[in-house]
């Protein structure tokens, strides 16, 4: 084996021999990813010369989605999971919801009462539902992001991907 670097993998520039193919083209995940990755919060500034009144047109643009090459999708990163979290939120917010409505539909009268009562209902039970899945699913998302996550997190760091023949090994 070969370093080209000594420090270490988080060296950007840093690439290692592939066990298999033997080229030295090998990167880690970390670098195949975030070089591939065009960040979403990036902007673009520019001006366009002039004089006068006309001077001084912004020509600044932001990238508001994230692109990403294949390569760089492939090295993506282990993600916490917070479904149980998300779920909790949508379900609150519909529950909470249905009873604004609940509420603003009977003191002022708008519509059919019974209608009203109906489709608040419906909503309420169906943002309870979500409440109660989101609470079954907490806590194997927690489980999962305090015994699961740092250890898969840490192999992804490890893991280095040859760029010719695709092998990945940890190292
Ligand atoms: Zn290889």
């Amino acid at each position: 084996m070969s370093w080209s670097a000594d420090s270490g993998h988080s060296t950007q520039a840093a690439t290692l021999t592939c066990p298999r193919c033997g080229s030295g083209n090998a990167r880690t995940l970390r670098v195949i990813h975030e070089s591939g990755t065009i960040s979403s919060s990036g902007t673009a500034h520019g001006w366009t010369q002039g004089s006068g009144s006309s001077a001084g047109h912004s020509t600044s643009y932001s990238t508001s989605s994230t692109s990403q090459s294949t390569a760089a999708k492939a090295a993506t990163p282990p993600k916490k999971r917070h479904n149980g979290a998300v779920l909790l939120g949508f379900g609150f917010t519909i529950a909470v919801a249905a009873i604004i409505y609940y509420i603003v539909m009977t003191t002022n009268q708008i519509s059919d009462p019974s209608y009203v009562a109906m489709s608040a209902l419906i909503a309420a039970a169906a943002g309870f539902v979500m409440l109660v899945i989101g609470l079954v699913l907490a806590p194997a998302d927690s489980r999962y992001n305090s015994d699961v996550f740092p250890e898969a997190f840490r192999e992804w760091d490890r893991t280095w991907s040859c760029q010719q023949c695709g092998t990945r090994f940890l190292a």
